[in-house]
């Protein structure tokens, strides 16, 4: 389908008694309600505009329902996270960054593990330098590196 629609919202003094959208009762002129003028523009171009007033507790629950109806999906790459919109080349380096930076943190572990920590400290702490380093001119250093 081609069409395309929108609504534009507000909160108004009702002029002229009206219905209210979810509980269907009427509301009489000088009640606080909330205005919805939806539009929607057919195959033809044509643009139609329908309003609705709804008590404004009921406007909430219409979009209550509507969510409950649609359920939260999460993006993919995580909430808060901006998508790096990096050429695919940078992406690979990016990744396999991410795979030596994982290796090296082991590596860290089992070092200190094996009480060999103060003298491979400078080499390891060095290669994790170099892989931020990196990871800067590949979109940004992951914030639970730093951490
Ligand atoms: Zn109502």
């Amino acid at each position: 389908m081609a069409t395309r629609s929108g609504m534009y919202v507000r909160m108004v003094w009702l002029r002229q008694k009206a219905e209210c959208r979810w509980c269907e009762e009427v509301v009489v002129a000088g009640t606080a309600v909330v205005r919805g003028l939806s539009w929607v523009t057919n195959d033809s171009g044509q643009k139609m505009h329908y309003l609705s007033i709804w008590h404004p507790d009921h406007w909430i629950k219409q979009g209550m329902d509507y969510l409950e109806q649609h359920p939260y999906v999460p993006k993919p790459a995580g909430p808060g996270r901006p998508r790096l919109n990096l050429p695919l080349e940078q992406r690979r380096q990016r990744r396999s960054c991410i795979v030596m930076f994982a290796k090296l943190k082991a590596e860290k572990m089992q070092t200190i593990r094996a009480g060999a920590w103060e003298w491979r400290r400078p080499e390891l702490e060095a290669r994790g330098y170099e892989l931020m380093k990196r990871m800067k001119e590949l979109g940004g250093v992951p914030r639970s590196w730093t951490a």
